[in-house]
């Protein structure tokens, strides 16, 4: 038998192609990676060699540079969850509700056009 890819490696992490969110990568019995993002109903198999070896590479590099605690970090900076609905978006300038008031930034609107959520920002960044 030759050595299997299978061996308990430290948890590796790869970017859901749809949400973006760190899944882990799985092992099939075959030895082909693959993550499975449960909330989008995500399923992502590595079947040919090539692949697989420049899967490896993507993940071992993203380890290397600390990719998911910088994506971490960013999310807290960037990324809100309406009060409204409890959906969380990421901050893009058109999100950017300012009262016409008094020019002050009031919040971030929630995407969803059904939802009239505003997320308050409490401490300007
Ligand atoms: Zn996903
Ligand atoms: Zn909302």
């Amino acid at each position: 038998m030759k050595p299997s890819l299978a061996k308990r490696d430290p948890l590796r992490l790869f970017p859901c192609c749809v949400c973006s969110q760190p899944r882990e990568v799985r092992i099939t019995k075959k030895g082909k990676p693959y993550i499975i993002c449960n909330p989008c109903g995500v399923q992502m198999f590595v079947r040919v060699d090539t692949g697989i070896r420049l899967f490896d590479a993507l993940v071992a590099d993203a380890d290397r540079n600390d990719v998911w605690k910088r994506l971490a970090e960013l999310q807290q900076r960037y990324q809100f969850k309406c009060p409204k609905c409890g959906k969380t978006f990421w901050l893009t300038s058109e999100l950017i509700k300012t009262s016409w008031a008094n020019g002050k930034l009031e919040g971030y609107r929630c995407p969803d056009s059904d939802c009239s959520g505003i997320v308050r920002t409490e401490k300007a960044a």
